[in-house]
């Protein structure tokens, strides 16, 4: 498993860095653009067939993941397709134990993948931002300390496309994802049509090691200073940033997405 400790330097609006603002500057819930050039891959099509796809298409893919329900899942299905690549994982400072303990067990069970942790031991008082600033702008917090070591990481690497976990049923601003997206660099959604019992099950099924807190009702697990359970009848998303008007940390949607 590899730590990358070297902390990108922040930069300023006029270096092309992300500005730090109290004001929105991601446009919430973004919708991606299919890419047309992709097969016409439908509802029904196996994630097996989307990810073989990908690895042939785009042989320098690289999957991020935050070992969520859908990246756990994705990390065995792209595993079994033939993916030997990384597993970028940005600490943010704030995770949950539990999801540090998950990254580690993954780590153990796929030692043909190379697991990397940017910004490896950060921590709240860490000096990347103010103690507060997921309190009073999260859009910030996150900029910082979530998007830009992965932005800055992809830069370096230059992937042609992103393997990601998000599916339709995840949250509203999920709803009509496609399987492959157009963007700065290309994203293949292979779970775009999993359902979270398909999800579940196949967990279950092959003895995944799921974060822990999943069972205690966090299906979205994020930061613990952003993240609570989530209530009946809420979709999964519905505990990240909850009563903040914020959907999704910039990774996937808004002005400074992948
Ligand atoms: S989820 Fe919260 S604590 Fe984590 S980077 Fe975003 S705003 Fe900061």
């Amino acid at each position: 498993m590899t730590a990358v400790n070297d902390r990108p330097e922040v930069r300023t609006p006029e270096q092309g860095g992300v500005p730090l603002t109290t004001e929105p500057r991601a446009p919430r819930g973004e919708r991606g653009v299919a890419d047309r050039s992709a097969p016409a891959f439908g509802p029904e099509t196996d994630p097996l067939d989307v990810i073989r796809w990908a690895l042939e298409a785009h042989p320098d893919v690289v999957m991020p993941s935050a070992f969520n329900l859908n990246g756990v899942v994705l990390l065995d299905l792209a595993v079994r397709a033939g993916y030997r690549g990384e597993v970028v994982f940005v600490d943010t400072g704030y995770h949950f134990p539990e999801t540090l303990q998950t990254r580690d067990r993954l780590a153990e069970r796929y030692p043909e993948l190379s697991f990397v942790t940017l910004n490896a031991g950060a921590h709240p008082e860490d000096g990347q931002t103010p103690s507060d600033l997921y309190a009073s702008d999260p859009d910030a917090c996150c900029a910082v300390r979530k998007v830009a070591p992965l932005q800055s990481h992809l830069r370096q690497k230059a992937p042609s496309a992103l393997l990601n976990a998000r599916s339709r049923e995840q949250a509203t601003t999920r709803a009509d994802i496609p399987f492959v997206e157009t963007g700065v660099r290309v994203k293949v959604n292979p779970l775009a049509h999993w359902t979270r019992e398909q999800l579940e099950a196949y967990a279950t099924q092959n003895d995944l090691p799921v974060n822990p807190l999943y069972w205690d009702g966090f299906l979205s697990v994020g930061c613990w200073t952003c993240t609570r359970a989530v209530r009946p009848g809420e979709d999964a998303r519905a505990g990240r940033w909850a009563g903040k008007g914020k959907t999704e940390c910039g990774l996937w949607a808004g002005n400074n997405a992948l």
